[in-house]
């Protein structure tokens, strides 16, 4: 019997964390071969500014090259394009292997969102799951520390095994901390930080040839036009409670920001969606970072020396972020909200 192991991901970028699970896991289970699969577009994550699907597959092939003796890059999902679902992706590598051979392996942090996944169930019944330590993250004890949508399909807890009602198990497995995410990475890369230490030699060199994750400067030339621009799109679409400041003068994390509600979340979410679509038209540039667009309580879009923070109003007043910037320069708005 063949014991695969699937390993996917956005791998934006390719990092220590993500080769060390790999080869930890391939060597703690005798897995023969683990196939790395990218995603074209993980659903659950909003797609922000950074390289192509296809220079996130060439990353990954680039990265665990030293390691092809039980690591493969898969080009199923990219190939496929759209939302990257992994239910899709396993009926696939059904057809070639017994689903008793299958071990699709996610860190904890995956694994305590796994029933929001499409077809999760089906999922339980096409592969055993793998879940590996993360630093930060406690793996779980006991059945009620697993996701709710599981809890129905435990036969056995023990330990680090559970048995499934499906045939399947899921097992834990504890691997060397590697305490980093793509996330951070990003961050760190677009603020010129050093990084080394999070990537290979090879996936590093990779993005300094390919420029990946250089700052928004050389799209936005200058931030004062683009915060007037990105204002003059918030007011248009009605928000509310428009304000801008220049941070310059200050030690904040940027140089302009601006701060508008939402009457609603559902207002706040869709204010954000638009005024980014609008954005990507005129520079060509998606959010470095982006968070809360789904829930619409406080959505920030990180373009770099601009951040745009979109509440739904009433929560805005909880945090009364503008007093943090007292310090800082108002903006005249008062030209665009004239017209
Ligand atoms: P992001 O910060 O953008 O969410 P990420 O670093 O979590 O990215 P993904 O590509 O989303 O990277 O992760 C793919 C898989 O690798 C997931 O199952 C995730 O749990 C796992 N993983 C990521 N980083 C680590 C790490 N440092 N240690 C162990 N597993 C990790």
């Amino acid at each position: 019997m063949n014991k695969i192991g699937i390993f996917g991901g956005t791998f934006n970028p390719l990092h220590l964390g993500h080769i060390n699970s790999v080869v930890n896991v391939a060597e703690k289970l005798s897995l023969d071969r683990v196939f790395v699969v990218p995603a074209f577009q993980n659903p659950n994550k909003d797609p922000v500014e950074g390289p192509s699907p296809e220079q996130r597959l060439e990353m990954a092939e680039t990265g665990f090259r030293p390691y092809d003796y039980v690591a493969q890059v898969d080009d199923i999902e990219i190939q496929r394009k759209g939302n990257s679902y992994t239910v899709d992706t396993l009926k696939l590598y059904a057809e070639n292997y017994k689903a008793d051979e299958l071990h699709l392996i996610v860190g904890a942090d995956a694994f305590y969102e796994f029933d929001t996944w499409k077809d999760f169930e089906e999922i339980l019944s096409l592969c055993n799951i793998i879940v590996t330590s993360r630093p930060g993250m406690q793996l779980p004890f006991s059945v009620k520390d697993i996701p709710s949508g599981i809890q129905p399909f435990v036969a056995l807890f023990d330990r680090n095994y559970v048995q499934l009602t499906t045939g399947r198990h899921i097992e834990f497995v504890r691997v060397e901390d590697v305490d980093v995410s793509a996330t951070e990475i990003r961050k760190k890369l677009r603020n010129g930080l050093r990084v080394e230490k999070y990537l290979t030699f090879e996936v590093e060199n990779f993005i300094k040839e390919k420029q990946l994750y250089k700052p928004l400067d050389s799209q936005i030339r200058n931030y004062e036009e683009f915060t007037m621009f990105c204002a003059k799109k918030l007011w248009s679409k009605k928000a509310i409670g428009l304000r801008g400041f220049d941070l310059s003068s200050m030690s904040a994390p940027t140089e302009y920001t601006l701060i508008a509600s939402g009457t609603s979340s559902k207002h706040a979410s869709s204010i954000a969606e638009v005024v980014m679509a609008e954005i990507k038209d005129e520079y060509g540039v998606l959010p470095i970072a982006l968070e809360g667009l789904r829930e619409g309580r406080w959505v920030l879009l990180d373009y770099g020396s601009l951040i745009i923070h979109l509440f739904y109003d009433f929560v805005r007043q909880e945090y009364g972020l503008e007093n943090l910037w007292k310090e800082g320069k108002e903006i005249d708005l008062s030209e665009i909200k004239n017209t």
